[in-house]
């Protein structure tokens, strides 16, 4: 599972599975994740977890790679289904939203050069942020601002026992 542009709190889901993690650890092998900070995917893998929706060049070369690694790509919540709190910033111009952060605001540090922070090692932001079907096929969506950790493990533990995904309507909701 990686974190995409979204606040974490959908990996905190996953992590509520609490012990129920521990009964998966005999039939599944966590390769790239929040959990081990491994940053490339180095075999393939069956399921990708998908937290988070695409704010910036750096989260589409994620994404791409996970969409290249992994059989089953999952957007988990809002951010990654629809883009979320993040996607707010898209009904304004980005130059705009840059200059309310860095310079207009009313946090901004008195007599500092007001400048948008631009280096090579900062991601560039994309225009907009972008739910994450729109930039690579996404195969499965668990709704919810998080979901669940029961409906994360719901669809965990039917993929890994090969049954077809059948997300109860209790856990299946996007309010
Ligand atoms: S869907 Fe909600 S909990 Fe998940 S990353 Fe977005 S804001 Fe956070």
């Amino acid at each position: 599972m990686i974190a995409l542009c979204g606040c974490w709190g959908c990996t905190l889901s996953f992590l509520d599975m609490d012990e129920r993690i521990l009964s998966l650890t005999t039939k599944i092998t966590i390769e790239r994740s929040s959990l081990t900070d491994i940053k490339r995917i180095k075999r393939r893998s069956a399921i990708g977890f998908i937290e988070g929706g695409v704010a910036n060049e750096d989260n589409i070369e994620t994404l791409r790679h996970f969409r290249e690694n992994c059989d089953i790509l999952i957007s988990v919540g809002a951010c990654a289904i629809w883009g979320g709190v993040p996607s707010m910033r898209n009904v304004f111009e980005l130059n705009d939203c840059l200059s309310e952060a860095y310079i207009d605001s009313p946090t901004a540090v008195p007599h500092a050069l007001p400048i948008v922070p631009r280096h090579p090692d900062i991601p560039r932001l994309t225009t907009k942020v972008y739910p994450c079907h729109e930039v690579v096929k996404m195969d499965y969506f668990i709704p919810g601002c998080p979901p669940s950790a029961d409906a994360i493990f719901d669809v965990l533990d039917d993929l890994i026992s090969g049954r077809p995904v059948q997300l109860p309507k209790s856990l299946n909701h996007y309010d």
